[in-house]
């Protein structure tokens, strides 16, 4: 076993997990069969069962750290000698910030990046994105005929729908992606004419998370919201949100006659990873269909990698064509979008 100080840091890491010293000798004696370290914003839900699989196959052990937020922070302060190898996270944004905080490092390898289509990873393997979420409307059965329905997102700027919309507030990370996304498409100007549009049809100042958009229009408060895709699933499962799903029907709208918005839950190379190979493996296995199927299908999201079924409850949603703009214009344009969307004052 050769000395190296990310070693030691691997030690700490899993002594911080370990209730015992008795456990910290055995988790000791396992890093040196070969262990990868995770620092997570997904829940353990979602990533877990994929860990599991890979260690079943490859006898690589996964040590995951779960938090809310602060894990860019902590390998700032950790530095060289932090225990993470691997970083998973969602949104172009959250993944970019990583990257400019320079705690990842770019990796490549024929297998990601056979499995991985360029416009869903970053250009030198600074992240690679795993599942992909769209972007949608949520549009009231009630009140809206589909054919009534806005197709696209630049309608929703269209007075017609004065007073009729919801959504979040403008400078949450999905919002601001759509906004970057607006930019990258058509220019700072006309994407702040759509956000002083879209902030004129608001029915209420922006509030709350994805869901309680659909809660809003289940209420009558509004007609149309914009959320995420997986939440149509999230909520046809939770019965106290089953209601809220049923008062809605999903629509995939286009951005620039493209196609849908989408973002990416995915991963990255920590900067000082002790355990390189092995945190390779376990991101090649996360490419692989099985761990793609697994990991999509856990959170009614897409995999990216080609070929891989969609969970039934997606197929039933509607085709997704998504939007083929390179995620790496969208993080660029981030910074603007945020200035944008401040300017025109979506949240007062
Ligand atoms: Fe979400």
């Amino acid at each position: 076993m050769r000395f190296r100080p990310g070693l030691l840091a691997a030690v700490s890491f899993t002594a911080a997990l370990a209730a015992s010293p008795l456990l910290i000798a055995a988790e000791q004696a396992a890093i040196s069969k070969g262990e990868v370290n995770v620092y997570s914003y997904r829940q353990p839900f979602l990533i877990q069962p994929m860990f599991d699989a890979f260690t079943r196959k490859s006898g690589v052990k996964v040590n995951v750290v779960f938090a809310k937020k602060g894990l860019v922070e902590r390998l700032e302060q950790e530095g060289r000698n932090s225990p993470a190898d691997l970083i998973f996270t969602v949104d172009i944004g959250r993944l970019s910030d990583a990257q400019n905080a320079g705690v990842t490092q770019s990796v490549s390898t024929p297998i990601l990046t056979g499995a991985i289509p360029e416009s869903f990873r970053q250009s030198d393997g600074h992240w690679y994105g795993l599942t992909q979420r769209a972007r949608i409307l949520y549009v009231s059965k009630d009140r809206v005929p589909a054919d009534e329905s806005p197709k696209t997102y630049e309608e929703l700027a269209d007075p017609k729908w004065k007073g009729r919309i919801c959504t979040r507030s403008g400078s949450h990370v999905y919002q601001v992606a759509l906004t970057a996304a607006m930019i990258a498409h058509h220019g700072e100007d006309k994407a702040k004419d759509w956000l002083n549009g879209l902030k004129a049809n608001l029915a209420r100042k922006p509030q709350g998370n994805d869901r309680a958009q659909v809660k809003a229009i289940k209420e009558g408060e509004c007609d149309v919201s914009l959320g995420n895709n997986y939440y149509f699933g999230l909520m046809l499962n939770n019965k106290d949100q089953f209601a809220w799903a049923q008062a809605v029907y999903p629509v995939f709208p286009t951005l620039a006659g493209t196609g849908t918005h989408v973002n990416i839950a995915g991963m990255a190379m920590t900067k000082a990873s002790p355990n390189k190979d092995n945190a390779v493996k376990l991101m090649e296995f996360l490419t692989s269909n099985l761990a793609q199927q697994m990991y999509a299908e856990q959170n009614f999201e897409y995999p990216i990698a080609e070929g891989v079924p969609q969970a039934g409850l997606l197929r039933s949603m509607g085709k997704l064509i998504p939007d083929t703009l390179d995620l790496d214009k969208i993080a660029e344009n981030r910074p603007m979008a945020i200035k944008l969307i401040n300017e025109v004052g979506y949240n007062d």
